[in-house]
């Protein structure tokens, strides 16, 4: 029987449909020799949000697929495990949409100062009506910046133009006809964009190319007034350029899921600064679609170690081989 190794926790109904392809092992990664040992007879892996070295995979000679819980596959070094014959499988579409949610509810927070308020509130400050020390600045009509317009990009930019009005330019390496046509996006060069956008929004893959893609240059070409959403990957961001132009006044805020090191330590200026709305990295995380991820990397997980998978592949080199 084939064995696979877990390093996530799998809803009930998953963990069953897995267990009827394969003998489970659920591992605990903080024990990293226990989880690197197990992986030495695994024939498959499925988890999210832990670093694979290559270090880790040696030895693991019978490692056909490894499966992640999420669309980013930034925790694994792609071309080693192409060259050990491992097929690196993802989960894209399935959380689009609550991804999309996540980060228009950052760009909402963020513009109208909805934690810092509510924060104010509980805090018992609301003594008299309020004033323009609680005003924010309007969503609706404003120029939305898109970094990266793939499929979150595409879900967000229709939520800013159908639902907001709002206009939309975008950056990318190749266009996206469909965005343009549908949400009349604009692709413009990334200095357009930060000079021109009310609010900057993330959402490339962490690469080599878009890593600190936003540095302290990028920060000084936007506008005073705009606002920065990160809900893509942490070093995207040069976090310590941020922080300086967020406590200086180069930009006016910035709502951020996704950090440099995650969790958040306790001791980061970010937790203290009230033109900031962090959250803890919740793209996807809704009951449904967590859910829906998980299911769907179990079900890529068994078609790649049977080799009936077509779809969700990451790394289809492999498969030459
Ligand atoms: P996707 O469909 O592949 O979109 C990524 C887009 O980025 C593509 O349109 C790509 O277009 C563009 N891009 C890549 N490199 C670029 C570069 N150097 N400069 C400009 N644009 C570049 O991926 P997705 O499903 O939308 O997901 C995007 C990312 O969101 C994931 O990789 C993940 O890191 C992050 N994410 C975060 C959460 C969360 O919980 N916060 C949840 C889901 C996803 P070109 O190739 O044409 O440039």
């Amino acid at each position: 029987m084939k064995k696979i190794v877990a390093w996530k926790s799998l809803p009930e109904d998953v963990l069953a449909y897995l267990q009827q392809h394969a003998e489970v092992v659920q591992v605990d990664a903080t024990q990293h020799e226990r989880f690197v040992a197990a992986l030495r007879d695994a024939d498959g892996g499925i988890g999210s949000s832990v670093k694979i070295t290559p270090a880790m995979l040696d030895g693991a000679s019978r490692l056909k697929a490894l499966s992640t819980i999420s669309v980013g596959f930034d925790q694994f070094d792609v071309d080693d495990l192409t060259r050990r014959g491992i097929v690196l499988t993802h989960t894209p579409d399935v959380l689009t949409e609550s991804t999309a949610d996540t980060v228009f509810s950052l760009i909402l927070a963020s513009a109208r100062r909805v934690v810092d308020l509510a924060n104010w509130v509980k805090a018992g400050e609301w003594k008299e009506s309020i004033g323009p020390a609680q005003f924010g600045v309007d969503v609706h009509g404003k120029t939305l910046g898109i970094v990266g317009m793939g499929r979150i990009g595409g879900a967000v930019a229709r939520r800013a133009a159908l639902g907001f009005n709002m206009r939309v330019l975008y950056t990318n390496r190749s266009p996206n006809p469909a965005a343009e046509k549908a949400y009349g996006a604009q692709r413009v060069e990334l200095a357009e964009l930060l000079a021109t956008a009310d609010f900057v929004c993330l959402q490339v893959p962490l690469t080599a190319e878009t890593k600190h893609m936003i540095g302290a240059p990028q920060l000084k070409a936007m506008k005073r007034d705009a606002i920065l959403i990160n809900a893509s990957r942490g070093a995207t961001v040069d976090e310590a350029a941020l922080i300086e132009a967020l406590a200086d006044g180069t930009i006016r805020g910035a709502g951020l899921d996704v950090f440099q090191t995650e969790p958040l330590p306790a001791d980061s200026p970010l937790l203290q600064m009230h033109n900031v709305v962090a959250l803890p990295h919740i793209g996807s995380a809704t009951h449904e679609t967590r859910h829906a991820m998980a299911k769907n990397a179990a079900e890529n997980l068994i078609g790649a170690l049977d080799g009936t998978l077509t779809g969700n592949i990451v790394n289809r080199d492999v498969l030459k081989k």
